[in-house]
């Protein structure tokens, strides 16, 4: 039996295709109504360069009614780590559906919170307990706060 083809987990009836990435080893599945793409999860952090290698999924993580192209279990919903952008995500296969714009928005949020995070660790060592307090509670706001 032939496998049947993936659609887009949003859209349902749409038959995702296959693109061939700038870097001619990778593809990805595309959406060609709502430009969603789909990415195993080995894939992601070869196009994405601040991507998280090893995404994990909290247990207590929303399912939602999307299904895994290639599996066809619900999606989990998890916000990116040091981002705002919240994803779908297969516990199966590791792999990761990203509506249009997330892809970019992941990698620009995720570039400048680790420039951010270099910034705050470049800094000379605290002199006082009370810079040291400081320093502190910006690298909390780097990691916490600001990002959102
Ligand atoms: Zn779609
Ligand atoms: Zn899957």
């Amino acid at each position: 039996m032939p496998k049947p083809e993936p659609q887009c987990p949003k859209c349902r009836s749409t038959k995702l295709r296959q693109k061939m990435l700038s870097d001619d080893t990778t593809q990805m599945d595309v959406c060609p109504d709502c430009r969603g793409g789909w990415f195993d999860g080995r894939e992601l952090p070869a196009v994405l360069s601040c991507a998280v290698d090893d995404l994990s999924i909290p247990s207590d993580a929303e399912r939602t009614s999307s299904v895994c192209p290639k599996c066809f279990v619900p999606l989990a919903r998890i916000d990116y780590p040091d981002t705002s952008v919240e994803v779908d995500v297969c516990d199966q296969c590791s792999g990761i559906w990203l509506d249009r714009g997330e892809f970019k928005a992941i990698n620009l949020q995720r570039a400048a919170f680790q420039d951010r995070l270099k910034f705050y660790e470049s800094q000379p060592s605290p002199k006082s307990l009370k810079e040291a307090v400081i320093q502190f509670i910006d690298r909390i706001a780097v990691k916490y706060g600001e990002v959102r």
